[in-house]
């Protein structure tokens, strides 16, 4: 050890051991974090990375190596041979990528043990090339322990190193940086204690030429930019992995969420179905005994008067007409349904007509007059006399939604309707000053089979399809329906279509006879 220690402060420029040393532990840790990230890629994917592990550790071997001889300080001259040179460092990336496909394909064991000594004899075989490339003019001998000690450090300290890395667990990038560094210099410097030179035919004292600092700085850099390069290629990798499981995990949600939606529509569909048939199959029972009841409340020597005749058929009238109310509400929640259905298919066909949009808004408010009196509401219109060119049914059907929705759920006092010019087109306006949404709620009332109330709050029905049929319809249009609300204050609904408006014409007179 002290040998060791000695021959690194006597026969060392100290500023270059520093950077080889920063050079060793920085390419270390490059090393551990790639060949961490190729132990837990699939297979298929591991083999490049294994490769680009191993280059990395190759060139981390080889500049470490060449800048601590730049750094080693004989009183002799010194040149290295080009070729072996060359060689090491070949040697430094098949051997490092040898050892570490066999270490990281192996799944720990016999065979990671195998891998880090193949790493390690690797490293050695590195520096021995590289040492016999160095040329001195000078006797040069080995002292023979302290060689094979330095093989003994360089694969125990590459088997630990990949045996931390393969272990997992905390700090394990660390630990494995700890181990490839310690590997790499132990046997640098080790390999330097065996290496003994006495100078020849040297007269005065001998420096390092000023070139090898440039070599070294140049080395360094390089060395840096490759190591820079891999690591960037692993964050990239890592970048696009994450992207691509979070853009996996939100399809995965949108998907668990659009299958929860539909469970809760069927459970919302059957409740909405089965009230008014409930209703159709109790009322049509009710008048199917209806005979049968009235003869038993007619005692046996009663005569069977006009009024008996009358109030069967009051009571007939009453069921016929909750029937055809609870079949109509039927026929509406079904209608809504192959609608939608329909539209997803994208079979929307529109017949765009130019039509008045106040007379179109007059008919929507006259509709709604009588609902909008039994709950206290007054209804406004306000509408410039405009004609625009859209499907008017269609049109109809998003402003009946729109105000049928503010009567059922808004409680307001007060509902506007209005037409005014917009700009790119037209847009109609569904105001109403009653409950308003809660913000949390105003993202999905357009989504399909979305309904904001509690089960026990739908009093009023629907089938949460209304807003998204309006939406398809408004954006089938080329335009949109959007919504602002404010909680107890109110919601307004904007309907803009993309349409050429013009002024509406007045009807022209009949010609004078
Ligand atoms: P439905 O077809 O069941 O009526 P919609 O899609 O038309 O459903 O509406 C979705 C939800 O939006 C309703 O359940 C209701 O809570 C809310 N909503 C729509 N219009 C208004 C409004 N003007 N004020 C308050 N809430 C509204």
């Amino acid at each position: 050890m002290l040998q060791i220690a000695h021959t690194i402060h006597s026969d060392h420029d100290l500023g270059l051991v520093l950077l080889a040393g920063l050079l060793c532990a920085f390419g270390s840790w490059v090393v551990s974090r790639l060949y961490r990230h190729a132990l837990d890629r699939p297979r298929a994917q591991a083999m490049s990375w294994y490769f680009l592990t191993a280059m990395t550790a190759g060139v981390t071997i080889w500049c470490t190596h060449f800048i601590a001889i730049l750094a080693y300080q004989l009183d002799a001259p010194a040149s290295f041979h080009l070729s072996l040179t060359f060689a090491s460092l070949i040697i430094a990336i098949l051997g490092s990528t040898l050892g570490i496909v066999v270490a990281g394909t192996s799944g720990g064991g016999a065979r990671m043990v195998l891998g880090g000594v193949i790493f390690g004899l690797a490293i050695s075989a590195m520096h021995y090339t590289g040492m016999v490339a160095y040329r001195v003019q000078g006797i040069i001998t080995w002292d023979m322990v302290y060689l094979g000690l330095s093989v003994v450090f360089a694969t125990t300290l590459s088997v630990a190193a990949l045996y931390f890395a393969c272990r997992g667990g905390r700090f394990n990038v660390l630990k494995m940086t700890g181990m490839l560094t310690a590997a790499i210099l132990a046997l640098h410097f080790t390999g330097m204690a065996a290496f003994q030179v006495t100078p020849l035919a040297v007269h005065g004292h001998y420096d390092n030429p000023a070139e090898y600092t440039l070599i070294a700085l140049t080395v360094a850099g390089t060395a840096l930019i490759i190591v820079l390069a891999a690591l960037f290629s692993h964050f990239v990798e890592t970048r696009t992995r994450n992207e691509s499981i979070e853009e996996l995990r939100k399809a995965r949600d949108a998907a668990e969420s659009a299958s929860r939606a539909k469970s809760e529509f069927m459970s919302v569909l059957s409740h909405e179905l089965r009230t008014p048939l409930t209703i159709v199959i109790g009322y049509a029972a009710f008048m199917s005994k209806l005979k049968n009841h009235t003869a038993s409340k007619i005692g046996p020597d009663e005569m069977i008067t006009a009024a008996h005749f009358d109030s069967i058929g009051d009571q007939a009238e009453l069921y016929g007409q909750r029937i055809k109310s609870a079949s109509g509400h039927l026929l509406t929640i079904i209608n809504d349904i192959l609608d939608y259905t329909s539209m997803e298919l994208n079979n929307l066909a529109l017949n765009k007509t130019p039509f008045s949009a106040r007379s179109l808004l007059e008919e929507v408010a006259d509709q709604f007059q009588g609902m909008a009196r039994e709950k206290g509401t007054v209804l406004h219109v306000q509408s410039a006399d405009l004609t625009l060119t859209a499907d008017r049914g269609r049109s109809l059907q998003i402003l009946i939604n729109l105000l049928g929705n503010a009567l059922k759920f808004s409680k307001a006092t007060e509902i506007h309707l209005r037409g005014r010019p917009a700009p790119g087109g037209f847009c109609f306006e569904v105001e109403d000053n009653g409950a308003g949404i809660a913000p949390q709620n105003l993202a999905r009332i357009f989504d399909a089979f979305t309904q904001i109330e509690d089960a026990e709050d739908r009093a009023e029905g629907g089938t949460g399809l209304g807003l998204a049929i309006c939406k398809k319809l408004a954006l089938g249009h080329g335009g949109d329906i959007t919504v602002d609300s404010t909680l107890g204050q109110g919601t307004r609904f904007t309907v803009l279509f993309p349409s050429p408006v013009a002024e509406t014409q007045a009807p022209a007179l009949p010609a004078a006879a």
